[in-house]
């Protein structure tokens, strides 16, 4: 049997078969962990009641990030369902399209409010309500980002500072939740073709560009980034906290 076989996983941000988050649930379910999960108004809904059967027709509920009340309900509503929560995953993220291209300097203020409520302090209300539910269950949390927080990346723009909160949230959690025994840690992915994704401006040209440049020579997979999710939530990763661990096929290693 699993040593994650019946804990519970929250999982926040499956839009489609092509998101990270659904690659993550893939590989939780193949572990025997129950799933509950999020979207993020109706249309999303019917999106996912159509993938619901692929992932053994997991609890889910209706949950904007940025409504409060909404996380809130969703968390309390887990509580009821299953007593308890083992594991957070945070694969939310959102900037006008109008802001992932173009030149950083041309940020709109609101632009600019939007990315960082939905993409970075959206990890702190998911937590301040999902944490409660991990006591004595040693939880696991894990927020996905992306190299373009820490280095240029053509395009990316308003979403690479918001991602630079978000790293740094990651290791500000870790110091306030790992005294109750709770991990937080970020999965840097490298690009993978997804609906937010085709926001970014030549997103194309960058999955040529990392597959080419990328010492294993490939783009990476929702399956991989699921499998080193998994890793990092299990008790193998019980030494690991408020890192950034990068599932990038080696790109992020390399200088000219
Ligand atoms: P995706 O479009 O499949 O997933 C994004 C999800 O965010 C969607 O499910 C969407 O419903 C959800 N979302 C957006 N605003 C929300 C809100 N207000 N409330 C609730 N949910 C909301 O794209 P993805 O690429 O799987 O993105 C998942 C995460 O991975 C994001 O944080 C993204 O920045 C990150 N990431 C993506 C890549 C990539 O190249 N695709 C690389 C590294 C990191």
């Amino acid at each position: 049997m699993s040593p994650m076989e019946g804990k519970v996983a929250a999982i926040f941000g499956i839009a489609n078969k092509r998101s990270i988050a659904y690659g993550i649930a893939e590989s939780l379910r193949e572990s025997g962990v129950q799933l509950a999960l999020n979207y993020q108004n109706e249309r999303m809904g019917a999106s996912l009641d159509k993938l619901a059967e692929n992932l053994g027709n997991p609890w889910r509920q209706e949950c904007d990030v940025t409504d409060e009340e909404a996380v809130k309900e969703f968390f309390a509503a887990i509580r009821k369902e299953f007593g308890g929560l083992d594991y957070l995953i945070h694969s939310v993220a959102f900037a006008k399209r109008e802001e992932l291209g173009g030149e950083y300097v041309d940020t709109s203020w609101e632009g600019y409010a939007l990315a960082q409520q939905v993409s970075a302090y959206s990890l702190l209300t998911l937590c301040k309500y999902a944490t409660p539910l991990m006591t004595g269950r040693d939880g696991s949390v894990i927020a996905m980002t992306y190299l373009g927080a820490e280095k240029v990346v053509t395009n990316y723009n308003v979403m690479g500072v918001a991602k630079a909160a978000l790293e740094a949230s990651v290791r500000y959690l870790a110091n306030d939740l790992g005294p109750k025994g709770i991990r937080v840690n970020a999965v840097s992915a490298g690009p993978i073709r997804t609906l937010s994704a085709s926001g970014v401006s030549d997103f194309i040209k960058l999955l040529d560009f990392v597959a080419e440049k990328s010492p294993l020579r490939r783009n990476v997979s929702t399956s991989d980034v699921g499998s080193a999710a998994r890793f990092l939530l299990s008790e193998d990763a019980r030494g690991i906290t408020g890192q950034t661990i990068y599932v990038d096929n080696g790109f992020s290693i390399m200088g000219i």
